[in-house]
């Protein structure tokens, strides 16, 4: 043992290697290793998360080389599980939650998502959620035929239907089935999964792009990691459209991978023919394997799946209040999710016992008028601006759609009787982006008249 240099040694391969992780995989994986032992084979780290390892095998070449930077030589990386960590990080998030239930109701609200903060932690540098998983996943009419497909896929990577392009309106589980194969084949296979969304395939695109580097290295480095992998999983394919260097690459990604045999599959909020400025090339690739559709659920599936919940939860739901909020929450799955957390945060907060009136009472339901929700509000503001509710939702930073973009966060948060997380899960965005808008606009609003009759008459549409 190299008791005493040891930390210094990591804390400096730490250094060397965080330019070569996403943030998010560094922070919630490499982060948290504890370093153990080295000597001239290999440098030992523990981690007390079980899939840790699995997922930062797609960065074993980075460590690697930061190792050599750091120690002058070759050795193997190689991270063990250990109990004893993993109880301590359990007893942490443990504490966090005693934490906010002391504080006030959003941070309850909040409390409700900190039981996921242990699952948040287990998502991979394959960026994948493991609270998306098949089991989880309720099978309406709607979804019957893209789930059976994601299964067979799911089971047979390569093998059955390749690619497989999942299509259908915004909060209908198009993520979930795509993330439930990622999921599935992280605890049955040894193969390696990669999931992106297409807004960070643009994104890490440009910046290797930029970096360049000798002989066009960062670029390099960005092929080989989507390049070598056995399932590669990228959502929301619908804003490449008019992208070019981008589908250019990623035209080419995906010839490699399926000349490789390797399973790709794609999602999108409409079928390939009615993407705009997609290349014939790209759209002939798309259709050519199977192809499959989520309509919205219906009545009894909405009903299907809050029991679902209530039962993860352990929670007792009487079956008009289920009635109830699946009747009144129809547009999609995200946002009867949404209700469903907030009413149940709130029965537990306040020891009520659930039934109808209480939760209309909850959800300030009236007669005929639409409840309040921000992906309610995205649409009420994109329709205001002339412009889709993908734009309120992506990165696009021109000052039209970022502007938008703003508003729409400072009137969910002023109006939506969401939490924060729910908020940035909807928007797509950090907590503390929707925060910065909502402080930025209720500056902006006081000496700008412009924006103040903009956003009177967007809080016409939407009370
Ligand atoms: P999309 O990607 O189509 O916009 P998501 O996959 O993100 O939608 O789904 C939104 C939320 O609804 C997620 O939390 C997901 O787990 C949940 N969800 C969607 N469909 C179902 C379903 N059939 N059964 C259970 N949960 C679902
Ligand atoms: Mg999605």
């Amino acid at each position: 043992m190299n008791g005493k240099d040891i930390n210094e040694f990591w804390h400096e391969i730490l250094r060397a290697v965080e330019k070569d992780i996403p943030a998010p995989t560094f922070h919630s994986w490499v982060e948290p290793l504890v370093p153990v032992s080295y000597d001239d084979t290999q440098f030992l780290v523990k981690t007390g998360h079980l899939l840790a390892s699995n997922c930062l095998m797609n960065y074993q070449t980075a460590f690697h080389s930061a190792i050599k930077q750091v120690l002058g030589s070759e050795l193997r990386f190689h991270i063990i599980y250990d109990e004893e960590l993993s109880k301590t990080l359990k007893k942490k998030v443990q504490s966090k939650k005693e934490q906010l239930n002391e504080t006030n109701l959003i941070d309850v609200k909040e409390n409700k998502f900190v039981k996921y903060e242990q699952l948040k932690q287990m998502q991979s540098a394959c960026n994948l959620n493991t609270k998306y998983k098949f089991e989880n996943f309720v099978v309406g009419a709607g979804a019957k035929f893209a789930y059976a497909a994601s299964h067979t896929v799911a089971e047979f990577p390569g093998k059955k239907y390749n690619p497989l392009f999942i299509y259908g309106g915004s909060g209908l589980g198009k993520t979930h089935l795509m993330q439930s194969i990622g999921n599935y084949n992280l605890s049955n296979s040894n193969l390696k999964v990669k999931y992106v969304t297409s807004e960070d395939f643009l994104n890490e695109l440009v910046a290797s792009l930029v970096k360049g580097g000798d002989k066009g290295s960062q670029m390099s480095k960005f092929r080989q990691q989507y390049r070598n992998v056995d399932i590669l999983l990228i959502d929301d394919i619908q804003f490449i459209a008019g992208k070019e260097r981008m589908t250019e690459e990623l035209f080419n990604t995906f010839e490699t991978l399926y000349l490789k045999g390797k399973q790709i599959v794609l999602t999108s909020d409409r079928p390939p023919k009615e993407i705009d400025k997609l290349p014939d090339r790209l759209r002939s690739r798309f259709e050519m394997g199977l192809m499959a559709d989520i309509q919205p659920p219906d009545l009894e599936t909405r009903m299907a799946i809050l029991m679902k919940l209530a039962e993860v939860d352990k929670i007792t739901m009487p079956l008009d209040v289920v009635e109830f909020i699946a009747s009144v929450f129809s547009r999609n799955v995200r946002e009867l999710e949404g209700a469903y957390n907030k009413v149940t945060a709130h029965a537990s907060l306040y020891e009520r016992e659930l039934t109808v009136d209480y939760v209309k009472e909850i959800i300030h339901y009236t007669e005929n008028k639409q409840i309040i929700t921000s992906t309610f509000i995205i649409e009420q503001v994109a329709k205001y601006f002339s412009i889709s509710e993908d734009d309120i939702i992506s990165a696009a930073r021109s000052q039209k759609y970022s502007k938008a973009r703003q508003i729409a966060m400072y009137l969910a948060k002023k109006h939506a009787m969401e939490s924060l997380t729910e908020m940035s899960e909807t928007f797509k965005k950090k907590h503390s982006t929707v925060l910065f808008a909502y402080k930025k606009i209720s500056e902006d609003i006081v000496v700008n008249n412009k924006l103040a009759k903009d956003i009177e008459l967007i809080e016409k549409t939407i009370k």
